[in-house]
């Protein structure tokens, strides 16, 4: 007896993996830095005790799916859930691409664009940034137009460069693409635009969002699309039955009742970053301006692999993007709290 060999494609595929280090300050996956409000997990613990565990939950999460269309001024038959935005980003390859079909990307970006689309037997095909990481509007189109993808990946604002997408640029990219343009927007509501005021029935956009950053849940597993109504059909047709369980769906369901903490944390964060961007910049380091809540930075006098070690010494773990296409000698920090930002600027200038 053998254990059989899995699909061959997938020997060629590593998984997706940040390097987990125990330490004290992890700013190394994007996190929210603090916990969700103290009264939203009283209140989630009332309504697990209140669940009908031995029945499937609500099968269309039309609850969560309501009270996000309400939040976002749209219809609930235009949002589409999930476990995490990853899977989203899953149903969608699920359902568009697949054999015989590709979904183009812009690197460097997030890496799961790409690694799902491969999983899903979806071909990719690969476009460039122009030096500063923005899109070159005149290279998507060709590209797009050469390889006429089922979908097209945006990220918005763009991880792991921070950077978010021109309004202009997406619009146009909308316009003439030959399939489906998903905008990632995992980090939109740290940037001064969101591509969801271009969603539109008849119109092939969708907005990717998640609860795991902004919302402190990243825990929970959940994201959620936003896009015409056909298009969420075509999502629910790939889902698992009852894919979403009845806890995930009341802690998403109740978040958004706590809208205005989520905004001052955002505002937090902000300041947050824009005091370790300048930090940064005074160093012998490049700093790319963010919209997210990270920061991609190169320090220009040491390798990126030292400054990672020396800071792991230090006791804070960030994420080493030198090996990505486009970032040698490239690092990534999540802004977290004051006091474990300090920590990091204290052990960065240290190390440079
Ligand atoms: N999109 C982007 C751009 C991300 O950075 C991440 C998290 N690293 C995700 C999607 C996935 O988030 P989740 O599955 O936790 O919603």
């Amino acid at each position: 007896m053998t254990i059989p060999e899995p699909r061959p494609d997938l020997a060629l595929r590593e998984g997706y993996h940040s390097a987990q280090v125990d330490v004290p300050v992890r700013l190394n996956t994007n996190e929210s830095p603090l916990p969700p409000p103290p009264e939203w997990t009283e209140r989630l613990a009332e309504e697990v005790r209140a669940v009908r565990f031995n029945r499937y939950p609500d099968r269309d999460a039309l609850g969560l799916r309501e009270a996000l269309a309400g939040f976002h001024g749209v219809d609930a038959g235009q949002v589409f859930c999930a476990n995490g935005s990853n899977e989203v980003l899953q149903s969608i390859c699920l359902a568009y691409g697949g054999a015989g079909r590709s979904a183009a990307v812009f690197e460097p970006t997030y890496a799961l664009h790409a690694h799902i689309a491969h999983l899903t037997g979806t071909a990719v095909v690969e476009g460039g940034r122009r030096d500063d990481f923005t899109l070159d509007p005149h290279q998507v189109a060709d590209l797009l137009g050469a390889h006429r993808p089922a979908i097209t990946f945006l990220c918005s604002p763009n991880n792991p460069t921070g950077l978010a997408e021109d309004r202009a640029t997406v619009a146009a990219i909308v316009e003439g693409a030959p399939g489906l343009v998903v905008v990632d927007e995992a980090y939109g509501q740290f940037s001064d635009w969101s591509a969801l005021d271009l969603v539109e029935e008849g119109r092939p956009l969708v907005v990717v969002r998640t609860f795991s950053k902004t919302w402190s849940m990243a825990a929970a597993r959940l994201g959620y699309a936003v896009a015409p109504a056909p298009l969420v059909e075509a999502l629910r047709r790939v889902a698992l039955p009852y894919h979403l369980d009845s806890v995930k769906q009341a802690a998403g369901r109740l978040a958004l009742e706590y809208a205005g903490e989520m905004e001052q944390r955002v505002a937090q964060v902000v300041r947050e970053r824009e005091r370790i961007s300048a930090a940064m910049a005074a160093m012998a380091i490049t700093v790319w301006p963010s919209q997210a809540n990270f920061v991609l930075f190169r320090p220009e006098r040491r390798k990126a692999a030292e400054v990672w070690e020396g800071l792991v010494e230090r006791g804070v773990l960030v994420r080493d993007t030198s090996g990505w296409p486009g970032l040698a000698g490239c690092l990534r920090v999540t802004v977290g709290t004051p006091g474990e930002n300090d920590a990091f600027l204290a052990a960065l200038g240290e190390l440079v």
